[in-house]
């Protein structure tokens, strides 16, 4: 059935190469479009009326940083088989006149935080410029990708000698503690004109920017046995890719398989190409129009529909095991994590994780299950945010990793591998209610 899968530890090397050259949110879109388009997907614009066929491969790309692709297999499709999972990751945004002189004696970045990250990793390592610059171009706008690629920016730590109580327990402060140093007495202005060379570009050229800091921290697989591994931004690259590999990988069964990665997870998701918005039902109600079914037929789609939420899960961490709940602790390696919460933050039910145990069964892939503390609160995902435009059943799902929002997170070398298998299953899989209260896949 479809195509051959990679190895474990090759799947590995692509997921590090995949995140080494996706600097930026820009860069993760650019190269999933890459990859679409070596497969021979078309891509549609919003902005454009849309001639769909049967058989077509097709993706949608909103602002440069959410993707969504399907594959219309047949026009007499029952649902959508979707899974969704995000492209951002917490980072610090360049602010607009960044160069702020330090006593004539240094230069450093003026920058604020994207997303709620650990700060003290970000401390003492190399970092460097990703992101777009919006070019003029013969009366257009265009935007142009832009990466400095070396090692260019360190946020070096203050000496413990100045501040003693510093292992007490610190609390940082982004306008004081973390602009990353940059130079020495270079003329103001070079920044910008750096990153003009990078993009190709003029620097007068330049309309506008989004530019962040990424760290340039290769992936690293280590361990006894070689079971860890360890690179940025695994939330939720880890389950981006590897869903995009099973997608990539599945054979067409009856209903349409829609791949989703949405931007802003990490500022929760309610811009125009968050999980929040209206992305995902437009693309669903066009693709519908597109093969000329009606509103009804729209409709019955839906409820013949699933969806798998794909975001990273906390894994039991090896000093703080008293973290985790009591009888719920994923581990590394121990294959994909379904993650439950009775208020619903996790959209996960008795319902949706029967029939996604059903599918890892088919896919010969172990899973887990994770729950909060009951006296945690715990973070959100996509799941029920965009539910809220596209009502199909649902399960919360994730790969398990430590230090989540780390510049450097950890996880099992086997579980990337896991995600690629199900998804492949997942997508060829069609989901049907045949009776009241029974669910057939
Ligand atoms: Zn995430």
């Amino acid at each position: 059935m479809g195509k051959e899968l990679d190895t474990m530890q090759d799947t590995v090397q692509e997921l590090f190469s995949f995140i080494e050259s996706s600097p930026s949110v820009f860069h993760v879109i650019e190269n999933m479009r890459k990859m679409l388009d070596a497969e021979g997907y078309e891509q549609l614009l919003e902005s454009a009326s849309w001639k769909l066929k049967e058989g077509g491969k097709y993706y949608v790309i909103r602002n440069g940083s959410s993707l969504i692709a399907f594959r219309l297999t047949r026009t007499d499709y029952r649902g959508f088989q979707m899974i969704a999972s995000h492209s951002d990751s917490p980072t610090f945004k360049i602010k607009e006149n960044p160069e702020m002189d330090v006593e004539g004696a240094y230069v450093k970045l003026n920058v604020e935080k994207y997303g709620g990250m650990l700060m003290a990793p970000w401390f003492d390592r190399p970092l460097s410029v990703a992101g777009r610059v919006l070019v003029k171009e013969s009366g257009r706008i265009v935007s142009r990708l832009v990466n400095i690629d070396r090692d260019l920016l360190v946020i070096p730590n203050l000496a413990i000698h100045m501040n003693r109580e510093v292992n007490d327990g610190y609390q940082y402060n982004v306008q004081k503690d973390l602009l990353p140093l940059y130079g020495m007495n270079q003329e103001k202005g070079t920044f910008m004109k750096q990153i003009a060379e990078a993009a190709g570009v003029r620097k007068e050229d330049i309309a506008g920017q989004d530019l962040y800091l990424y760290s340039r921290a290769k992936g690293s697989v280590w361990g006894a046995q070689e079971e860890f591994i360890s690179i940025g931004k695994l939330d939720d690259l880890q389950c981006a890719f590897a869903s995009l590999k099973g997608f990539l990988a599945s054979e067409n069964g009856e209903s349409v398989p829609v791949y989703c990665v949405f931007d802003n997870e990490e500022v929760g998701s309610s811009t125009r190409q968050g999980a929040a918005s209206t992305f995902l039902q437009d693309t669903l109600i066009r693709i519908n129009e597109g093969v000329g079914r009606s509103d009804g037929e729209y409709r019955r789609s839906l409820a013949a529909s699933f969806m798998l939420s794909a975001d990273n899960a906390h894994a039991m961490h090896p000093n703080y095991v008293e973290k985790t709940c009591p009888t719920n602790r994923p581990k590394l390696n121990g294959g994909i994590v379904v993650k439950y919460s009775a208020n619903q933050k996790y959209t996960t039910d008795g319902a949706a994780a029967a029939l996604f145990a059903d599918l890892c069964e088919r896919a010969g892939v172990p899973f887990q299950t994770f729950h909060n503390r009951s006296d945690m609160p715990g973070g959100s995902t996509l799941g029920n945010l965009s539910g809220n435009q596209v009502a199909v059943k649902c399960v919360d799902i994730g790969l398990a990793q430590l230090a989540m929002h780390s510049p450097y997170e950890t996880a099992g070398a086997e579980d990337t591998d896991s995600l690629v298998r199900v998804s492949k299953v997942f997508f060829e899989s069609a989901v049907t209610e045949t009776a009241y209260g029974i669910l057939e896949i």
